[in-house]
């Protein structure tokens, strides 16, 4: 296993198996690797099935156990059914990141390829509003996440990207989580580093209110002390990252952009380490590299946290409150107080 010099030990990788994607999101950080390409766009620089298992490979010889597939949009890819077929035979938790368009048809068939689970980002119950924010539509959206429960990739979770137009949903979609078994919801932090636009950055102090008053229980995670709120069988998690030193001090994982570098960080571009056309032994090298040289973002490459360049603009706390409360109460608000 490899630990980096904070003695954080990578487990996890993260492959973009693409740049192309279907949808055209307006907060779209495409692993701050600039704007996402068309999906009929050439796409000579992707890896190949191949090289994507030989990375795997030699991840794992480095303690790799996880590895999570995303983009641009996986599903554009004809062949991943056969990169998770490749990769799961080294590395049995194999799960992908999809906005969802593509899933119906191909939910069972990754499935089978060994697909463990999936995250589907859907950022909106209202077809409007969903168009507004990813420039795609949400039926299909919703065909996949019902596939992806019906062939057993669960618990399905949804991404939800909390910024200035979504806070207002959120009860919506807590309630479209609960009214359906297998689904989770991740409630992400905008994170403003790679795409600017700093002023859509909402303050979660409202987000978390809301849910500590609605949630029938609320857990704390030992890792990053993250809260998990219970509302009755399911779970809806906040993750934010956002000048958060305890989040990268418990960052686990490298990345792997389409063109096949080696990445420490996804906030950064800077440590972006080649891999294509290395024999096995320089690979192993450059995975050795980006371990060595990874920082935590927060807390290590940016250590002024109270005057970074990051610095956010906050919207007033109340655009939560006040626009959650009419959206209705999850059942079970009254039987809430257990944590732990
Ligand atoms: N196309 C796939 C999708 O949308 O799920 C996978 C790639 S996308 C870059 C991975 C995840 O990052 C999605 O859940 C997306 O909503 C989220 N994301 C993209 N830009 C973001 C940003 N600026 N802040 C927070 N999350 C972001
Ligand atoms: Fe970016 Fe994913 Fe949206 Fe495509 S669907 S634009 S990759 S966030």
């Amino acid at each position: 296993m490899l630990t980096d010099a904070w003695g954080r030990a990578v487990t996890d990788l993260r492959i973009s198996v693409t740049k192309r994607c279907n949808f055209a999101c307006v907060y779209c950080h495409d692993e701050g690797l600039g704007p996402v390409a068309r999906p009929g766009a050439p796409h000579g620089e992707e890896l190949t099935v191949e090289e994507v298992e030989r990375l795997v490979a030699v991840g794992r010889e480095f303690g790799v156990r996880s590895v999570k597939f995303t983009g641009g949009e996986p599903l554009v890819r004809g062949d991943l059914e056969q990169i998770v077929a490749r990769t799961v035979r080294q590395v049995p938790d194999v799960s992908l990141t999809t906005n969802g368009s593509l899933l119906a048809a191909r939910a069972e068939s990754l499935r089978d390829a060994g697909l463990k689970r999936v995250n589907v980002s859907m950022d909106s119950t209202d077809p409007e509003q969903f168009r507004a924010i990813r420039h795609g539509a949400l039926r299909p959206v919703l065909a996949g996440v019902r596939a992806a429960v019906r062939v057993g990739l669960t618990p399905v979770k949804l991404n939800l990207v909390v910024f200035g137009p979504t806070v207002a949903g959120i009860p919506k979609m807590v309630d479209y989580v609960r009214g359906t078994d297998g689904l989770k919801l991740q409630l992400i932090q905008f994170m403003p580093e790679l795409v600017q636009h700093e002023r859509w950055a909402v303050d979660l102090a409202g987000v978390r209110r809301w849910l500590e008053e609605h949630a029938s229980q609320v857990l704390v995670r030992e890792m990053h002390h993250r809260r998990i709120y219970r509302f009755g069988p399911t779970e809806v998690e906040l993750v934010d990252p956002v000048r958060n030193p305890e989040f990268c001090a418990n960052c686990h994982r490298i990345r792997v952009t389409h063109r096949g570098e080696l990445k420490g960080c996804l906030n950064r571009n800077d440590d972006l380490v080649p891999t294509r056309g290395l024999n096995d032994d320089a690979l192993r090298g450059a995975f050795r590299r980006v371990i060595t040289e990874r920082v935590p973002y927060y807390g290590g490459y940016i250590t002024d946290l109270g005057s970074s360049s990051v610095g956010l603009p906050m919207v007033a706390e109340r655009t939560a409150v006040e626009a959650a409360a009419p959206a209705g109460e999850p059942d079970g608000a009254d039987g809430r107080g257990e944590r732990s």
